[in-house]
């Protein structure tokens, strides 16, 4: 599932081509009620969280959410498409530009004026001035809750998806399974201002790094740990059952965040990975 990253990248992307355009075409396959026309202008190509929107000067805002196989895409005129026609759920064309969201699961035409659909997210940490403080300020409600479970919850901060959430979790050296109620404010800080530095360093152009030197943990089960070699293990967590890769050594149970050694052998516990899993 594209995190917050990747949809103000993609944002970036369309919004090159679009924004301030007049719209030759669209087609939105299977929506059923009020529609952009051509002859409209876009005004506006935005991401909030891993929402992407596309204001139209007709009051319209066109609101996509990619969640684990949509895309947009962006076709010069006449070039082929990479993907099935089939899978395209929004089809926006302006002079020199088709821009195509494929197989995305939330495709809907909203009133711009009428933005409820957003007002559930918390705080987007993908922007410049992300606003910590309300994220921290968010996760005090979910005491109880396991933080690998929390930071994904978009109500808390938006943004974070299941790489960041691993990623994190092993850079703050914070133990997956810590109660919110286990973590001290200063903790909860990190986890954030971690993950909004991690998610705005991918806002520019090249390659997707989602931690510089390479992931320490996302995906590398039974691998050596970057920072002090213990394998990588998995488990999985909350009700959707997501997948979290996690240090045992870096992120033991007694750790709460901040310093660690990892050079303490009775800090050091083998790895209890259960097999790969592809869980973006
Ligand atoms: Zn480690």
């Amino acid at each position: 599932m594209p995190e917050g990253d990747t949809i103000h990248r993609t944002a970036g992307r369309l919004r090159t081509a679009l924004d301030g355009c007049v719209v030759t075409g669209v087609d939105f396959a299977r929506w059923v009620g009020p529609t952009p026309t051509a002859g409209e202008t876009v005004d506006a190509v935005r991401a909030r969280g891993k929402h992407l929107l596309i204001d139209f000067s007709g009051g319209l805002t066109l609101h996509t959410h990619m969640g684990m196989s949509g895309s947009w895409h962006l076709y010069p005129d006449a070039d082929r498409w990479r993907r099935p026609r089939h899978l395209a759920r929004a089809e926006v064309s302006v002079d020199g530009w088709t821009a195509v969201c494929l197989a995305a699961p939330l495709v809907r035409l909203e009133r711009r004026d009428n933005p409820r659909h957003l007002d559930h997210l918390g705080p987007d940490l993908a922007v410049a001035d992300a606003d910590t403080d309300a994220a921290v300020a968010r996760l005090g409600s979910q005491g109880s809750v396991e933080i690998g479970v929390a930071l994904l919850d978009q109500r808390v901060a938006s943004g974070i998806g299941n790489v960041y959430k691993s990623e994190v979790l092993h850079a703050c050296g914070v133990d997956p399974t810590a109660r919110v109620a286990d973590l001290d404010l200063v903790a909860r800080r990190q986890l954030f201002e971690t993950a909004a530095r991690l998610l705005r360093a991918n806002l520019g152009a090249g390659p997707r790094r989602t931690v510089v030197g390479g992931l320490a943990v996302y995906g590398r089960t039974r691998r050596p740990c970057r920072r002090c070699g213990t394998p990588v293990a998995v488990m999985r967590q909350g009700s959707q059952a997501r997948a979290t890769y996690w240090c045992p050594t870096c992120q033991p149970p007694s750790c709460r965040g901040g310093s660690y050694d990892p050079a303490d052998p009775a800090a050091r516990a083998s790895g209890t990975g259960r097999g790969e899993v592809d869980d973006r």
